[in-house]
């Protein structure tokens, strides 16, 4: 089994990758964004709740984020593996998600960062936002809001993730195809 946390900032391409990567490896791909944008669209109570953390590019309150996504994985009991995709982006998320997955016998394969510096990922973003209808990805102060929750709350993860030796990282700059193939050559040797 092999659950991967793909890490990285708002725009790095976490979302992209892992549309190939569960195909690859066949495995169940959550990514937390989506699920709260799809509950905003259908106006649920976690939409609700989650939306105004959203629109101005904050973090969601943890233990929200943290029940949406074990009911998550709980939706998926025949899965081989999970690709984490925007979470955990805490450290109480962190610490939550290994002790759901040892009470599953399960664990943390690795994390993988996609690295890529501000300027280019802010004009990726904003280029997203042009069709993706997104309005954190519209405004950059809003993104950069996002990367200085990003600084604040997720980068210290990075830590978190060494001491366990789990970490990883990649050059996040290049083709899609070319990320695809330095992220597989990690996978393969988790
Ligand atoms: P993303 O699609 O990963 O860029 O996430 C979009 C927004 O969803 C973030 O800016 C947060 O408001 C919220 N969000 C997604 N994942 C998490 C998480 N793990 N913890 C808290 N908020 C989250």
């Amino acid at each position: 089994m092999i659950n991967l946390v793909l890490f990285g900032k708002p725009g790095a391409g976490k979302g992209t990758q892992a549309e190939f990567l569960k195909s690859h490896y066949q495995l169940v791909h959550i990514s937390t964004g989506d699920v709260f944008r799809y509950n905003i669209k259908n106006q649920t109570e976690l939409g609700k709740l989650a939306q105004s953390y959203m629109d101005q590019g904050d973090l969601v309150p943890d233990q929200v984020t943290i029940d949406m996504l074990e009911a998550e994985v709980e939706k998926n009991p025949q899965a081989k593996g999970f690709i984490f995709d925007g979470f955990p982006r805490t450290e109480t998320q962190a610490q939550s998600l290994d002790a759901f997955l040892a009470k599953k016998e399960m664990e943390v394969s690795g994390t993988i960062a996609l690295e890529a510096d501000d300027d280019e990922l802010v004009a990726r973003l904003l280029k997203r936002g042009e069709t993706s209808g997104r309005s954190d990805d519209q405004d950059e102060e809003k993104i950069r809001n996002r990367f200085d929750e990003y600084n604040q709350k997720t980068a210290p993860l990075r830590a978190f993730y060494t001491a366990q030796d789990k970490f990883h990282s990649i050059n996040g700059i290049g083709s899609i195809e070319a990320i695809t193939q330095r992220l597989m050559s990690v996978i393969d040797t988790l």
